[in-house]
């Protein structure tokens, strides 16, 4: 959880889609819809966010309601549980409206049916009363944008993926680019951070906004606790090794998933499941907010018969080189 108060939270978001860092990609396709949609005047069509924990699903979709000039609703899929939940919220809206569902690939089979109605006839069949006096009635709603969050676009049923205009998918930041957002956030907050020290924050974010803006609010106690107005790389490499971060940016969790594949499954394969109940971990978090940036850090891979440990993995936690061969 982020750690923030809730006032750091609202100061340090980027509220335009030129405060966003970082993206290109996502923004040239978000730009050029947005002033089409504004051009005709009509809602913009439904978006899906892809990506892992942190990397601003939850900030773009504000930005997209912002430069929309419309409300944003926020909800997440593990709170839609009965179809009446989402027929409350949508019943609310002011024309053109967004939508933003955190998680949706978590919600209930029946929100997800009423769900397919809402955003393409902007119009939900709800069941009032119960029984044999129970009957449906149609309820026109104020056309909207549904902009889902998601980890994997996977994760979605396929009807519900179809139903998306644009699938956008997230990627993890440059240590320049997270150095950058350190930066802004640290004006923001009334600190200093030399050039050096944004950067090994960067460096060791795990290519993630979230961690970035949480190690820099770390690093910050330190420099205050020592009496320092700015924040230096003194400062930082201190902060990592009382969090126990290491120049990767891994976390102790992270070194044990690491550690558990090469001392007891012998470097791999390994199955999740198997994994997980050594860790005593849920294996959607193993695979959803451990695995994709040791994936992407070339220190774990996926093969058919399970994950494998890279000969990076074994070489950056200091083990012999490795024997096995794949
Ligand atoms: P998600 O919804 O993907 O979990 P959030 O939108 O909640 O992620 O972003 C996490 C934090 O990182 C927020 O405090 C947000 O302001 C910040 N953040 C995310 N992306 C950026 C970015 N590109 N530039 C600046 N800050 C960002």
């Amino acid at each position: 959880m982020d750690p923030f108060n809730r006032d750091d939270v609202v100061l340090l978001r980027p509220q335009t889609l030129d405060e966003f860092i970082g993206q290109d990609a996502v923004k040239r396709k978000l730009s050029i819809a947005l002033n089409a949609s504004k051009m005709r005047g009509e809602p913009l069509d439904h978006i899906l966010l892809v990506g892992s924990p942190g990397l601003g699903k939850t900030t773009l979709s504000q930005i997209i309601a912002n430069e929309m000039g419309v409300q944003i609703h926020i909800t997440s899929g593990p709170v839609l549980e009965r179809q009446g939940d989402l027929a409350s919220i949508l019943t609310s809206f002011e024309k053109d409206d967004v939508l933003f569902i955190d998680e949706i690939h978590r919600i209930s089979r029946p929100v997800e049916e009423l769900l397919y109605a809402a955003v393409e006839d902007f119009q939900i069949d709800i069941m009032i009363g119960k029984g044999a006096g129970a009957r449906s009635v149609r309820i026109p709603l104020q056309p909207f944008t549904l902009i889902g969050a998601t980890t994997r676009a996977g994760l979605l049923t396929s009807p519900l993926r179809s139903r998306f205009g644009m699938i956008l998918e997230l990627t993890f930041y440059s240590a320049e680019e997270l150095s950058k957002i350190v930066t802004k956030a640290a004006l923001k907050l009334g600190i200093g951070v030399e050039k050096e020290a944004a950067l090994e924050i960067g460096k060791r974010s795990r290519g993630t906004p979230r961690i970035a803006l949480r190690l820099l609010k770390r690093s910050r106690d330190v420099a205050t606790v020592e009496k320092k107005n700015v924040i230096d790389l003194e400062t930082v490499e201190k902060t990592m090794r009382i969090l126990e971060i290491d120049e990767l940016g891994l976390d102790s969790t992270d070194r044990r998933i690491l550690k558990s594949i090469i001392e007891i499954y012998g470097g791999g394969p390994v199955g999740l499941n198997a994994l997980a109940a050594t860790l005593g971990m849920e294996p959607d978090t193993i695979s959803e907010v451990y695995e994709p940036y040791l994936l992407q850090a070339g220190l774990l891979s996926r093969t058919s018969r399970g994950r494998v440990a890279t000969e990076k993995a074994y070489q950056h936690l200091g083990y012999e080189k490795q024997e096995k061969l794949f």
